[in-house]
């Protein structure tokens, strides 16, 4: 899956939203989130992020890697 991290925090530009094949970008209280479940791994939004708060998942600077559990979690409550 491909991860928005804390560069989104309080941005949430939705360029990634347009972006999104499957619509699995979602908004989310100070960021948006991508659905692990529903991301294709297509990588059409982490162009257009004009933040870079987008990654995929194995490339996740390592002070941010708790993103991926949260937006999981975030996830499952949808
Ligand atoms: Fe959507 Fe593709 Fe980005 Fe996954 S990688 S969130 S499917 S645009």
């Amino acid at each position: 899956t491909y991860v928005i991290a804390q560069p989104c925090v309080d941005i949430k530009d939705r360029a990634c939203v347009e972006e999104c094949p499957v619509d699995c970008i979602y908004e989310g209280p100070r960021k948006l989130y991508i659905h692990p479940e529903e991301c294709v791994d297509c990588g059409a939004c982490e162009p257009v992020c004009p933040v870079e708060a987008v990654f995929y998942e194995n490339d996740l600077p390592a002070e941010w890697r708790a993103y991926l559990t949260a937006d999981a979690e975030t996830a499952a409550t949808i």
